[in-house]
């Protein structure tokens, strides 16, 4: 299976790749973030939020790991960072197929819990600002959301 490496040079060109995926994403869409602390996994976060045209400032939900918004489609945004036993039920399943967009920082961490279909994507550092936003979708669905992305960026 293929992937998708953007570019990103500014916490601004990380929001904007966001905010083009935000807007095409469609109910029950699973988005896992990969990448160090400060990589921007929560700023592609509120880029896609803004791509879901979710009013509210999107943060880090770190203490409640849960964090629900609403736009054109409800937003679930977790970060299971300080999640220490993988198997641990924290009802996240409940949210999967509910018919919003779930959105999870460092998700390998309860990768036991993941629905087998999602788009991964792996921030990493390279340099001060920028950044390589690396796609990896696994299935059908996600294989076709990140054509129509990387084809509308590349027509730019
Ligand atoms: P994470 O959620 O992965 O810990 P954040 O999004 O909270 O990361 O923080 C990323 C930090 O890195 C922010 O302070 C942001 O301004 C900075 N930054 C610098 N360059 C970039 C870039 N190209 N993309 C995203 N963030 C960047
Ligand atoms: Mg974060």
């Amino acid at each position: 299976m293929g992937s998708f490496e953007f570019k990103s040079n500014s916490p601004e060109d990380t929001y904007a790749i966001a905010k083009n995926l935000g807007k095409l994403l469609q109910k029950n869409d699973i988005l896992l973030l990969e990448g160090d602390l400060g990589a921007g996994k929560t700023t592609f976060t509120k880029g896609l939020a803004a791509g879901l045209e979710i009013k509210k400032n999107v943060n880090s939900p770190t203490f409640t790991i849960i964090k629900e918004y609403n736009g054109r489609l409800p937003l679930f945004h977790m970060d299971v960072y300080r999640v220490e036993d993988g198997f641990e039920d924290l009802g996240i399943d409940e949210y999967f197929f509910s018919g919003g967009v779930t959105v999870i920082e460092w998700a390998h961490i309860i990768e036991e819990q993941l629905p087998p279909e999602h788009l991964s994507i792996y921030i990493t550092h390279d340099g001060d600002h920028n950044r390589k936003l690396k796609f990896e979708p696994t299935g059908e669905r996600y294989e076709a959301l990140c054509k129509e992305l990387f084809n509308e960026n590349l027509s730019d």
